[in-house]
């Protein structure tokens, strides 16, 4: 189809970098500390080197300080819990990001929990996941604040419109349904045990594929003229090339749908984006509300 628009995440992400960049250099230029990053890296896993590379990189074009902290694959519990709590009481770090996920014999909740919840920039703290499912966001999830960043950049006001959630993780179904509600959709969300989920989908003006299934939703699922935002990375083989392919069919969808987002290149770079507001957004509070000393 002609009319369909593929959404460039990479573009609007960029975009917005720019922007949090001027908004820091401003602040720092009036006196206030640069915000600071700390990426918590434990174990080998390359997709996880990949991705730290990527928020560093960014951070800095952003004009963010970073430091990453590496731990062998090896490191016990306690190790890590210590480089976490050095880092809470650091004045100059304002993010604080464990990279999940974390080896096995290590606890992902207990570390989630260890983290302050006034540095916790993935918001996957409890107190930021209550926050934000009562209506008093302060560090939202960054892959769901991206989709809604691409939405109303894209398409403003979403008053109304019926938003179908595929996926209720804690990382990105859950949340994304939260900020939906809280942008005045009617909000569906489907999951591994629905018995209607293709069509409840069929009904949504937006739909958000975060399923981890890779190509699950079809051109039979989505209704002629829906958003679709696929938040799916999954890493796939297809004639013996490594290629990564959303939740979504993106082919058949693109045909039928207003517009999509790609594959690689939508909503990844954006939860790029989403991290480095948080850690803005995270300086500033702090900023704003010294800690006792
Ligand atoms: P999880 O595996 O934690 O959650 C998947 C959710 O999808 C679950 O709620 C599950 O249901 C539901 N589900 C699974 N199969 C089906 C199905 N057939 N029909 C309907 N619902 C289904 O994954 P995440 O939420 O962490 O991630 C989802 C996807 O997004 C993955 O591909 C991941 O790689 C990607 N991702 C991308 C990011 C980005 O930056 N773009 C960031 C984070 C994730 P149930 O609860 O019943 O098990």
């Amino acid at each position: 189809s002609v009319s369909v628009k593929v959404i460039n995440g990479r573009e609007i992400s960029d975009n917005l970098i720019e922007e949090i960049g001027r908004e820091i250099a401003i602040r720092v230029e009036q006196g206030h500390p640069r915000p600071g990053l700390a990426v918590v890296l434990v174990g080998d896993d390359p997709a996880s080197a990949i991705y730290v590379r990527n928020k560093i990189r960014s951070a800095e074009k952003a004009g963010v300080s970073s430091v990453v902290k590496r731990l062998e694959q090896d490191c016990t519990q306690q190790e890590l819990d210590e480089v976490v709590t050095e880092l809470n009481a650091r004045d100059d770090i304002h993010g604080i990001l464990v990279q999940l996920p974390l080896p096995r014999h290590l606890s992902e909740d207990r570390i989630l929990n260890l983290i302050d919840p006034d540095k916790d920039v993935d918001g996957f703290h409890p107190i930021n996941a209550g926050l934000l499912a009562s209506g008093q966001a302060k560090l939202i999830p960054c892959t769901p604040l991206g989709c809604l960043e691409i939405l109303q950049r894209e398409f403003g006001d979403l008053t109304g419109k019926h938003a179908v959630v595929v996926g209720r993780s804690n990382i990105v179904g859950k949340p994304m349904a939260s900020l939906l509600l809280q942008a005045d959709c009617t909000v569906s969300i489907v999951h591994s045990k629905s018995v209607a989920a293709e069509s409840l989908c069929q009904q949504a003006d937006i739909l958000v594929a975060a399923a981890g299934v890779p190509e699950l939703v079809t051109d039979k699922w989505v209704k002629p003229g829906a958003v679709v935002i696929d938040v799916g990375i999954n890493a796939t083989e297809i004639d013996g090339q490594r290629k990564l392919v959303g939740d979504v069919n993106f082919d058949d969808v693109a045909e039928k749908c207003r517009a999509i987002t790609p594959v690689p290149g939508g909503v990844g770079p954006m939860t790029i984006a989403s991290l480095i507001k948080n850690t803005l957004v995270a300086a500033k509070q702090l900023d704003a509300e010294p800690q006792a000393v």
